[in-house]
C-alpha cells in the first residue's frame, strides 16, 4: 500500500480536521502518499483528488468542520455511481480507502466492495454519539459542549423572569447530545426519542406549574414531537404559562474541537492508517473503555447505539 485515500462523508463534525492531520502526518513519516478525495463520495465519482501534506491540515487542527468537504452523494447510491467511483480510484493508483464519517459512509463502503477489492477503514465522525462500536463519535463532546454554552446563557435570562424555556437540541434519533447537554446544565426536563415515559413525566409536572420560577426542558430534535409542539402541549394544559422556544441547530456542528475530539480524532487517525496498512478492511477504528479496538462494519451498521447508563438520572431530573 502505496497511495491511500482519505475523505470525509455525511454530516460534518468538530475533530474531523485533527484527525485528516493525524493520518497524514503519520502516512508521510512512512512514506505513504495521502490522496484526499473531496466532498466525501462525489469526489470519488468525480475523481475529486487532490494531494494533502501535513502542513496543509496542521493550521486547521482547531477548526470544525473538514477542509476538504463531505457531501450526501445521492449518485453513490447507483451501482452506476459506484462503478465510476472505483474506476476513478483504480485510475489514480489509490490502494486503500480511510473514511471519517457515519454509518451511511460505512454502508457505502459495504457497497463499495463488492466491485472494489481495496482494504477500507472508517472513522466514526458524527456529533450524535449513536454509534455501534465505539464508546465516542468525533464532534459529541464538542457539540454537547457548545449547546451547555447557550443553554447557560438561556438560564441566565430564565432565571430573570418565569418562564419556560424549551431548548431544542440536535439528535435525529438519538438522545446523545439532549441527555448530557441536560444534566449538565440541572435541566428540569429531558426529552428523548428513545422514551415516551419523559414527556408523560413532564407534563404531569407542568399540570401543576404556578408561574412563579422558570424552567429549562432540553428538548431532541428526534423526540416524539419535537420543542414547537411540545410548547402547544403545555399551554394546551396550562393556559397561564409563558413558554419560549430557542432551537440550536446548526450552531452545535461548527466551532473548535474540544481538546478531547481532537486526541480522540488523532488517536482513531493513527490506529485507522496502521490497521488499514496491515491489509485490514471493513472494520471502523472506536475507542471502547479507551482502549482503541476495530469493528467490522456490518455489525457497526445492524444498530443505533443507546446511553442507557444515565436513564436513571434522566427520570430523575424529569420528575
Ligand atoms: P452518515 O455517514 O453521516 O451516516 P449518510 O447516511 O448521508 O451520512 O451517508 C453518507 C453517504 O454514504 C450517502 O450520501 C451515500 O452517498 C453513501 N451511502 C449511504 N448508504 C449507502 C448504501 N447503502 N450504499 C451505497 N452508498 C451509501
Amino acid at each position: 500500500i502505496k497511495n491511500i485515500g482519505v475523505f470525509t462523508s455525511g454530516g460534518d463534525a468538530p475533530g474531523m480536521n485533527a484527525s485528516l492531520y493525524a493520518i497524514i502526518k503519520a502516512a508521510s513519516l512512512k512514506n505513504i502518499t495521502i490522496t484526499g478525495i473531496w466532498q466525501g463520495y462525489d469526489g470519488m465519482v468525480d475523481a475529486s483528488f487532490t494531494h494533502l501534506h501535513p502542513k496543509n491540515l496542521a493550521p486547521h487542527v482547531h477548526q470544525g468542520g473538514t477542509i476538504i468537504k463531505t457531501s450526501r452523494s445521492p449518485r453513490f447510491l447507483t451501482l452506476k455511481g459506484r462503478i465510476k467511483a472505483a474506476k476513478n480510484l483504480k485510475k489514480a493508483k489509490i490502494d486503500a480507502l480511510i473514511a471519517i464519517g457515519g454509518d451511511g459512509t460505512f454502508r457505502g463502503l459495504m457497497a463499495l466492495k463488492e466491485i472494489c477489492d481495496i482494504p477500507t477503514i472508517g472513522i466514526p465522525g458524527t456529533i450524535d454519539n449513536d454509534m455501534m462500536g465505539t464508546d465516542y463519535t468525533l464532534g459529541f463532546d464538542s457539540a454537547v459542549n457548545t449547546a451547555i454554552n447557550a443553554i447557560d446563557n438561556i438560564r441566565d435570562t430564565a432565571e430573570s423572569h418565569n418562564r419556560i424555556f424549551l431548548v431544542e437540541v440536535m439528535g435525529r434519533d438519538s438522545g446523545y447530545i439532549a441527555i448530557n447537554s441536560g444534566l449538565c446544565t440541572a435541566a428540569d426536563g429531558i426529552l428523548i426519542p428513545e422514551s415516551k415515559k419523559d414527556q408523560v413525566l413532564l407534563l404531569n409536572k407542568l399540570q401543576h406549574f404556578k408561574n412563579r420560577e422558570s424552567l429549562i426542558i432540553v428538548v431532541a430534535e428526534g423526540d416524539e414531537t419535537g420543542a414547537i409542539v411540545m410548547a402547544e402541549k403545555i399551554k394546551a394544559i396550562n393556559k397561564k404559562v409563558d413558554v419560549r422556544i430557542t432551537i440550536l441547530g446548526h450552531i452545535q456542528r461548527g466551532g473548535n474541537p474540544t481538546a478531547f475530539d481532537r486526541l480522540l480524532g488523532i488517536r482513531l487517525g493513527v490506529a485507522a492508517l496502521d490497521e488499514v496498512l496491515k491489509g485490514t478492511t471493513n472494520v471502523m477504528a472506536g475507542l471502547l473503555n479507551n482502549k482503541i479496538t476495530f469493528t467490522p462494519f456490518e455489525k457497526v451498521v445492524k444498530q443505533h447505539k443507546v446511553q442507557t447508563e444515565l436513564k436513571e438520572l434522566v427520570e430523575l431530573f424529569s420528575r
